[in-house]
């Protein structure tokens, strides 16, 4: 089977992320993936670029994370797929939230085509114009809860289409995955693993996605993903340090 990483941030628009293009793709590289998917912080989340830029310009600084690990990729033969992380942003004060989204199908135009105004909508808004303009909203992490930056847990069944039922994350065999697959499970969504990589020591395993076969874009990813023949596994991570 091909191996695909689903969930990572590069050190150039997320403010947590701390490899360069060149690292990552040499990180993945090297460990026989076929493609990785760059999920960078978007404008509501943990995003490095300046939120006071015009939309436009902010766009270009987003994806440009994306864009240069694209081309790192290609010098090497491995995919570069662009996806995003939606953050849910804490509705009542005193609240810390941590609900993430990866979004992926879309891509630069889309957001080109969009406003300031797309993170004015409400959660359920926002996932159902996506999943109406072609994108594929999978829940990152769900169970996740990390008390340095969250306290409680949300989900949005509405318009999820899949799932992060396997993530990387510190608690790798705990709850926060056995939740995540009950969940799935329940709603028949989409099962997807994802490593949630920063950097390189700092995941012991990577989260991996496994197809049948080879795919050249995110919307065939996507594609394999809804045959549901494609499979969730870890894979130890050989430069990870204790
Ligand atoms: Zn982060
Ligand atoms: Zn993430």
């Amino acid at each position: 089977m091909y191996l695909y990483e689903m969930h990572v941030h590069t050190c150039i628009a997320s403010r947590c992320g701390r490899l360069t293009p060149s690292q990552i793709v040499e990180t993945y590289h090297s460990q026989g993936f076929s493609g990785i998917c760059i999920t960078e912080h978007f404008f509501n989340g943990n995003c490095s670029v300046d939120r006071s830029l015009p939309w436009k310009e902010k766009v270009e600084q987003y994806c440009s994370a994306y864009e240069q690990v694209k081309k790192e990729g290609d010098k090497v033969g491995l995919d570069v797929f662009f996806g995003f992380e939606y953050s849910v942003s804490s509705q009542s004060k005193n609240t810390m939230s941590g609900t993430d989204f990866s979004i992926y199908g879309l891509d630069k135009e889309w957001l080109l085509s969009k406003d300031e105004s797309i993170l004015d909508l409400s959660v359920n808004d926002f996932m159902k114009m996506v999943r109406e303009e072609g994108g594929f909203v999978v829940q990152a992490h769900p169970f996740r809860l990390e008390l340095s930056y969250m306290d409680h847990i949300s989900l949005f069944p509405l318009y999820t289409d899949g799932v992060e039922v396997l993530n990387a994350a510190r608690n790798t065999m705990g709850r926060a995955n056995n939740l995540a697959k009950k969940y799935a499970k329940e709603y028949n969504f989409y099962r997807l693993a994802g490593t949630d990589f920063h950097q390189n020591c700092d995941r012991e395993y990577f989260a991996v996605l496994k197809t049948k076969n080879k795919v050249s874009s995110i919307a065939e990813l996507i594609c394999e993903i809804k045959t549901r023949t494609t499979k969730v596994a870890f894979k130890k991570n050989k430069f990870y340090k204790r």
